[in-house]
């Protein structure tokens, strides 16, 4: 088993390889099967205590750095990733259940992150202001935040660590994470070759354990200046306030509720396309996944026909075998909620037109499925699945389409397909979501910026944007200077 060579068992706190106090594990597993994959330390907080101090020691001369010396330790991360991302994808695959193909492919995003912000790290630029008194002067310099506490989720256990630690290392802060129990390994993995490049003890800390006390140590330690969480919503929401109790800085990547949205002059075969990608990636386990297909009557039946024709040809199995495009879902609750949404739409009047059911292999299996006839009565149209179903609401004008789309308290992405350059001008302003894919389906990189507005969080990861959430700004005014 090549992954093997980056699965480590215990935590990675000031340059060393840590268990927990109560040396209590937890177990990992594999979603294929539920075999066991390993076991993680079940830190508390003291031991996220001590990372923060070892942080915070650290954190002097991180950001005492130039900006290139940070910048080549980014680099020769990437580059490790690269070298390692067949290892790193199956050890991925094997903790979260997506196909090989996708996990190589999130290893290669993060490297991309590392590669991006180290470029970015040269570039933390501040400004003159012309003075309104004589004989002063007017700066502004850009400073790291500090210590930064990282929380991240199961659906993208690589990348979710890559983009944030990319940019606080980028603008000289240092960092403490703690990865999602059910997929610690990549987090681990990532910690593992940090030490291999050569990052100084303490600049990076991954601890696994209980979520509660964790966060509780990073929102009240008085050493941690950031809080950077992605996730749901719900926890985004109690993690935020705790945190700005202690007025920390707060980024927030949380859940979305993406209208997909198909007019009449569309190219279908393009929208197809794009529905595949935007609603099945990561069977349906990612927050910028369309939601809600929203299609307009004239193209309703042809579009509903072809994407259950892509739908049924996908191949279902263990990610790690060939071919295989769906893997499992992450656990019985994602397949509990996933049923109850199809089964709330089919009692309000929605019909199956794909899948619809857990699927033969068993387990955590789940057909991927599309309903016909959705409505904005049913719990799909308001509530996140985060699962493989694609339920198709009809529309009959852009106004209906806008009004459709915009009703949820969601705002991370939204999708739409048309070949009017004026109907897609209108669509872009109009939707009130952070990202917006014009004829696309898949809008992630890491040169623009990533994050939603309403209830899908705040702040933004990627592009030059990104950097600003790990940077103070400080003013400075000089005067005495004898001009
Ligand atoms: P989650 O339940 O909120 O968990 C995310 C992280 O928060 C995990 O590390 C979890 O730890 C931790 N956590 C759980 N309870 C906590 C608490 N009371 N205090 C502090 N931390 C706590 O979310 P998830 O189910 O893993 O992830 C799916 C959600 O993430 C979806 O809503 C999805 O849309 C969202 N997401 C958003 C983005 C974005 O960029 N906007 C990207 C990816 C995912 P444990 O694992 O130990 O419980």
């Amino acid at each position: 088993m090549i992954s093997d060579a980056w699965r480590r068992e215990d935590c990675y706190v000031d340059g060393a390889w840590i268990g927990a106090d109560s040396g209590e594990t937890m177990a990992v597993t594999n979603p294929v099967s539920g075999a066991v994959l390993g076991h993680v330390p079940r830190c508390g907080r003291a031991e996220t205590a001590r990372a923060i101090a070892a942080a915070s020691r650290a954190f002097p001369a991180w950001r005492a750095l130039l900006a290139k010396e940070r910048a080549d330790l980014l680099l020769a991360l990437a580059d490790a990733l690269l070298q390692e991302k067949a290892a790193l994808g199956e050890l991925l695959t094997r903790e979260q259940g997506k196909p090989r193909a996708e996990a190589e492919g999130e290893i290669a995003g993060g490297a991309a992150f590392f590669r991006w912000f180290a470029e970015e790290a040269r570039r933390v630029y501040g400004d003159t202001i012309p003075s309104p008194w004589a004989g002063k002067r007017v700066l502004v310099t850009k400073e790291p935040v500090g210590v930064v506490g990282a929380i991240t989720p199961w659906n993208f256990p690589h990348s979710m660590i890559a983009r944030k630690l990319s940019a606080a290392l980028a603008a000289g802060c240092t960092m403490v994470i703690k990865p999602a129990s059910q997929t610690p390994f990549s987090a681990l993995a990532i910690a593992a070759l940090c030490d291999k490049v050569g990052f100084p003890a303490g600049v990076v800390n991954v601890l696994t354990g209980a979520a509660g006390p964790i966060a509780d140590e990073l929102c009240e330690n008085p050493a941690v200046r950031k809080i950077t969480f992605t996730g749901s919503t719900e926890v985004g929401k109690s993690l935020g306030a705790r945190a700005l109790a202690h007025m920390k800085r707060v980024s927030m990547e949380l859940g979305g509720n993406a209208p997909f949205i198909v007019f009449d002059d569309a190219d279908l075969d393009l929208a197809v396309q794009g529905a595949m990608i935007s609603k099945f990636r990561n069977m349906g386990q990612t927050c910028v996944c369309a939601n809600r297909i929203l299609v307009q009557a004239g193209v309703y039946e042809a579009f509903a026909e072809k994407l259950a024709a892509a739908v049924r040809a996908l191949k279902v199995g263990d990610g790690l075998e060939d071919g295989v495009q769906q893997g499992p879902l992450i656990d019985m609750a994602a397949v509990q909620k996933t049923e109850a949404h199809i089964a709330d739409a089919r009692a309000k009047g929605a019909c199956v037109l794909a899948g619809g059911a857990r699927h033969a292999n068993g387990g955590t299996f789940f057909e991927p499925t599309v309903l016909a006839g959705a409505t904005a009565q049913m719990l799909i149209a308001r509530e996140e699945t985060f699962g493989p179903v694609a339920p198709l609401f009809r529309f009959e004008t852009e106004a209906e389409a806008v009004a459709l789309a915009n009703d949820t308290t969601f705002g991370l992405a939204c999708y739409f397909y048309t070949r009017d350059l004026g109907r897609a001008w209108r669509m872009m302003e109009a939707l009130e979501f952070g990202m917006v894919g014009v004829n696309e389906g898949l809008a992630s990189t890491e040169v623009a910026p990533f994050g939603g507005v309403k209830d899908s969080g705040m702040g933004r990861e990627g592009s030059k944007y990104g950097l600003e959430d790990y940077l103070n700004v400080k003013y400075a005014l000089f005067g005495g200077l004898g001009l």
